[in-house]
């Protein structure tokens, strides 16, 4: 399905530039791939756990997933478990999928403020993907085989670096909200980097009060009603620790995905899906 979604990026990118064309954008994006299972649309949920406090919620949200039979993408950062590994044993689980957030996480308050992962040079980005890979196979006993570059802060050398680590998949900072392609997946310098819902993240919404949760509960749902009506994909980004006392907001939203229409999966999952 990799050449059909470059030719339907490249007529995004050409109709974005014209008018009466625009609109025609959306319902286009996904002519020709399909999913699994003769779904209408795909999802996946994936968490990135920075701090102690989104370690400690990982359990708990990954009973609620459960309850719904869903899975999850954890980005995980390398130095955490290298010194917790405890606090990364929910990784063992088959419906957990583990990504490669960096070793480091540059620019991270309590690790490492001084560099950004966007500034920091291609060896040493190759040498913190490959760390962090080392560890993860340790702690979580499988090797992740997607990145997510920390505070989504990617540059186009990060892709030569990527594949230099031996990773062909990322999900690092492409908006699904963003013109010409939204959520459409891409391929960027031969690695298939697959979109997020930004707006939908609860740091910007229940964290900071950009939104209630009622309002928050609308943002995802909405997400999901425009994969649906386009037959693409809606991948979530959360941080576990917003979810401490909302659990049943949680599971709210998750008792309102339409799993007979929904093919809901993990981040590798879906690049191996759209790699065949
Ligand atoms: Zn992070």
């Amino acid at each position: 399905m990799i050449t059909r979604l470059q030719k339907n990026a490249r007529f995004a990118r050409i109709a974005n530039r014209i008018p009466i064309l625009r609109n025609f954008v959306g319902s286009k994006l996904f002519e020709g791939v399909s999913w699994p299972g003769e779904k209408t649309a795909a999802m996946v949920i994936s968490f990135d756990v920075d701090y102690a406090e989104d370690e400690a919620m990982m359990p708990e949200l990954m009973e609620s997933l459960r309850k719904f039979g869903f899975r999850a993408s954890v980005a995980c950062i390398g130095k955490w478990m290298e010194i917790r590994p405890a606090a990364y044993e929910f990784l063992r689980a088959d419906d957990v999928e583990i990504v490669n957030h960096s070793y480091s996480h540059p620019n991270h308050d309590l690790i490492d403020d001084t560099r950004k992962f966007s500034s920091i040079s291609r060896a040493e980005m190759i040498d913190e993907v490959k760390r962090c890979h080392e560890i993860a196979v340790q702690v979580a006993g499988k090797p992740p085989d997607v990145f997510r570059a920390p505070h989504f802060l990617w540059t186009r050398e990060m892709f030569e670096a990527l594949k230099d680590a031996g990773y062909l998949f990322s999900s690092s900072g492409f908006y699904s909200e963003e013109a010409p392609a939204f959520s459409l997946p891409r391929i960027v310098d031969g690695v298939l980097e697959i979109p997020l819902y930004r707006r939908c993240g609860t740091y910007h919404t229940l964290r900071k009060g950009g939104t209630d949760e009622t309002g928050w509960l609308a943002l995802v749902r909405s997400a999901l009603d425009i994969e649906l009506s386009r037959g693409g994909v809606a991948v979530f980004y959360f941080d576990p620790m917003d979810f401490s006392g909302r659990l049943t907001l949680f599971e709210e939203f998750l008792s309102g995905v339409d799993k007979d229409r929904l093919w809901v999966t993990t981040l590798g999952g879906l690049c191996r899906h759209l790699s065949t």
